[in-house]
């Protein structure tokens, strides 16, 4: 789909750091990595999000994939994590249907809410002092 990122990659318009293709599937690492290990895999065909996913035979590939990878990158015994975020709640951002493989560290479960990681970090008072300065 013109315009999309992630079809871009897939079509080689924009540069990634593939690390493993697949039949209809490739591999890339996040530009903005969460962990020491995190790779998203794609479809190369466009698909919005999992909702929009029609032929789960897709998902099901998508994660075998996933879990392939783990293996060759080392992490499978210790562990690792695979998201999907859907839609704006569920924190996605691009929309082409992907899969996030995490690795490399110990996970935290639940996920730490972004505002409160803020606010415990100090940043919100930083701004705060900013803004009535
Ligand atoms: P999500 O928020 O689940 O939609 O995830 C989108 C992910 O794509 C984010 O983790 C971004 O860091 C990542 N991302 C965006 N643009 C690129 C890019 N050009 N190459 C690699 N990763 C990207």
């Amino acid at each position: 789909m013109s315009g999309c990122i992630f079809c871009r990659i897939a079509a080689g318009e924009i540069p990634a750091e593939v690390v493993k293709r697949g039949d209809g599937m490739l591999a890339f690492t996040d530009v903005n990595p969460q962990a020491p290990i995190h790779l998203l895999i794609i479809p190369t065909m466009h698909i919005g999000s999992l909702n929009d996913a029609k032929d789960v035979k897709v998902l099901g590939e998508m994660l075998g994939f996933a879990r392939e990878l783990a293996q060759e990158k080392g992490i499978a015994t210790r562990g690792y994590r695979v998201v999907v975020n859907t839609n704006p709640d569920g924190g996605q951002t691009v929309f082409h249907l992907h899969l996030h493989l995490l690795g490399g560290r110990p996970m935290q479960w639940p996920p730490p809410d972004p505002l409160s990681a803020i606010a415990e970090r100090g940043d919100v008072g930083l701004s705060f002092a900013v803004l009535h300065s």
